[in-house]
């Protein structure tokens, strides 16, 4: 069965096909959808060209070490959010260090296990993918649910157009956060689009339109000088 293009994308960085052959046998069979790469320039070019959810990175890879391509995916505004879970035969305390201090989320020794390993996947899209594993979302009255792409409040639906609904979706994930419009524009629209901080509040405000409509209270504060938070004061 093939996976669904809304399956979160996992990027498999691994030079030894034995390995590769077990990841994607038991990724895919997971539901997640796959790339992979077999060095780390590879790595970077198809980081950038697929935007991934998650890179699982071996750190022993020809030319370019696991540890380089960590430091410079992080070192990119456009892919320095991407979680990473290393991969090594290494178990010494100070490359663990190490690899964290690089920018690593997490870190496997191997030989690992293969559940534990898709265990620490999945813990690791639910914290920075919460939508993208199908978790309803919920905040007050809203209801967001990811697998069916429905906004209700108070049980009636919400229309949204797709902008406020990443937008929403990204307020939901952390409830009384304050988002910066610079944040709120990488997150919903990206890096690589030119779009002006003004345009952030006009979807903003397109969002609360849509959310208030029954008169209901407006659960978006306007934080004077820093940004934006979902967030109903009682
Ligand atoms: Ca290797």
């Amino acid at each position: 069965m093939a996976n669904a293009s809304s399956d979160p994308l996992v990027l498999i960085v691994e030079d030894e096909p034995a390995q590769l052959e077990v990841l994607t046998y038991n990724l895919s069979s997971e539901g997640f959808r796959l790339a992979h790469a077999a060095d780390g320039e590879e790595a970077l070019l198809l980081t950038q060209e697929t935007q991934p959810d998650l890179i699982i990175l071996d750190w022993m890879l020809p030319n370019l070490s696991g540890i380089e391509v960590c430091r410079r995916l992080r070192a990119r505004p456009e892919t320095r959010h991407i979680p990473i879970i290393m991969l090594t035969a290494r178990g010494e305390e100070t490359d663990r260090v190490r690899g964290l201090e690089t920018g690593a989320d997490d870190y496997i020794v191997k030989p690992y296990s293969v559940n534990e390993l898709i265990a620490r996947v999945r813990a690791m899209l639910r914290r920075t993918r919460p939508g993208g594993v199908g978790e309803l979302l919920e905040f007050g009255d809203i209801r967001l649910d990811p697998e069916q792409h429905k906004v209700t409040r108070a049980g009636k639906a919400v229309k949204l157009g797709p902008t406020e609904y990443r937008l929403l979706t990204t307020f939901m994930e952390k409830p009384a956060r304050v988002w910066s419009r610079d944040q709120l524009l990488d997150r919903v629209w990206g890096r690589d689009t030119y779009v002006d901080l003004r345009t952030v509040d006009v979807h903003v405000g397109r969002l609360r339109k849509a959310l208030n409509r029954n008169g209901s209270r407006d659960p978006i504060r306007t934080v004077r000088g820093a940004g934006y938070s979902l967030d109903i004061e009682d």
